[in-house]
């Protein structure tokens, strides 16, 4: 996958590279419009597979928002705002459910105070089962959380407890029930699979539960465990790869057959709504995507960059307005990260393929994707599954590096 790599590569450079004088913010174009990804990372405690920058200190929370509110507004001051409309909006971390309601209605104000948001867009808020209720949820929709992608993982506790994940298939069962008495009706969860111990019959068991539960929209994701991590530790046994395919092609089929519609590598929706974040960030033609936070990436005009860093120096100095960790896109990444956000929208029109050679034919021969109307291709579930499996893999490797620098 050519440009998977080449999107690899990138990130890479992105980590050690000193960053070149013409990175600015203020020079990029983003007309198309803008995502915002506000990166809030703190959680309760640290589950066994996980290597993101975090902290678990609740004492920090206030000192982070206050930086994250100079960083936006430092931000906001640039001459790309306030022309640039943003258009969906992913409260990420970390755990974001576990600050107060209070606490993200602040960040949302500040977002509309210096940000043009487009009326009625879609705001997602990620939650974790044990840090929800009814009545935070209420707070949230009202402050203008529209959706709320919760992580559910698995529903079976033996599972659950080897990831150390702090809730239980209760805990999950009792958190969906809040999100339908807090009137959110946009209820998507994130679901693993090839997680230790866990069978085939395992899986079919979690997503029944899924199906039958009151949720729109599933995330699937291959357990990536990183170096450094308690599971991290453990070699992954010969033949994963094709274990994870047959996971992914079960759970891909029982999704389906439950009046799922696959639209991303990852992603399925059963109400017809999609995660505008992800589709406004990646669907071709790119959007720009401001990451705002510790450790959120920024993807814009032609530029990639990050604040980097460990959190405790953004509590400090977040960096926001001159140059940033980053790198200019050659003219090659920029069509590579195009193509990329094609095949992870499992569709590639003609133009996305010019200029790739013989990469449409390859991807064809190897049972990756097949043709469709329009001259246009189709990724087959095998392909979907790799865009999945690589990217998952890269991406949480790559945030994970460049959030320690
Ligand atoms: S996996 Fe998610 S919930 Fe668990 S520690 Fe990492 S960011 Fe927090």
């Amino acid at each position: 996958m050519l440009p998977l790599l080449i999107a690899r590569d990138l990130l890479g450079r992105m980590g050690r590279a000193s960053p070149p004088a013409e990175l600015r913010p203020d020079r990029l174009d983003a007309s198309a419009g803008l995502t915002v990804y506000v990166h809030l990372p703190f959680c309760a405690s640290r589950c066994r597979y996980c290597g993101f920058n975090l902290s678990t200190d609740p004492r920090l929370v206030q000192r982070y928002l206050a930086a994250l509110e100079r960083e936006l507004a430092q931000r906001a001051a640039l001459p790309w705002q306030p022309a640039v409309e943003v258009t969906s909006v992913y409260l990420g971390g970390g755990t974001p459910s576990l600050l107060p309601a209070a606490d993200l209605a602040r960040v949302l104000a500040a977002l509309r105070a210096h940000l043009t948001l487009r009326p009625g867009l879609q705001i997602t808020l990620e939650a974790n089962p044990e840090s929800v209720d009814a009545e935070k949820l209420a707070a949230c929709r009202a402050a203008g959380v529209s959706r709320v992608s919760l992580g559910v993982q698995s529903f079976d506790d033996a599972c659950l407890e080897r990831l150390g994940r702090r809730h239980r298939a209760a805990g999950a069962l009792r958190a969906l029930d809040a999100l339908a008495e807090a009137g959110l009706r946009e209820v998507s969860i994130d679901l693993m699979y090839g997680l230790p111990g866990q069978s085939a019959r395992d899986l079919e068991r979690d997503l029944a539960r899924a199906v039958a539960a009151p949720v729109t929209h599933v995330s699937l994701f291959p357990l990536a465990t990183l170096p450094g991590t308690t599971l991290g530790r453990h070699r992954p046994r010969a033949g994963r790869t094709r274990a994870l395919w047959q996971l992914y092609a079960l759970a891909s089929r029982t999704l389906e057959a439950a009046g799922f519609e696959q639209y991303t590598s990852e992603d399925f929706t059963r109400s017809g709504v999609r995660c505008d974040y992800q589709m406004d960030t990646w669907r071709p033609p790119l959007r720009g995507c401001l990451g705002l936070g510790a450790g959120a990436l920024s993807l814009a005009g032609g530029f990639l960059w990050h604040n980097g860093g460990p959190l405790e120096a953004y509590l400090d100095a977040p960096r926001p307005a001159g140059v940033l960790r980053g790198v200019r896109l050659s003219a090659l990444q920029q069509r590579a990260a195009e193509l990329y956000g094609a095949l992870k929208c499992l569709r590639l029109e003609p133009r996305h393929l010019e200029g790739w050679g013989p990469v449409p034919l390859a991807l064809r021969a190897a049972g990756l994707a097949r043709a469709v109307p329009d001259r246009a291709l189709e990724l087959t579930p095998r392909g979907r599954f790799l865009v999945s499996l690589y990217w998952t893999r890269m991406i949480l490797g790559k945030l994970a590096a460049v959030q320690e620098r």
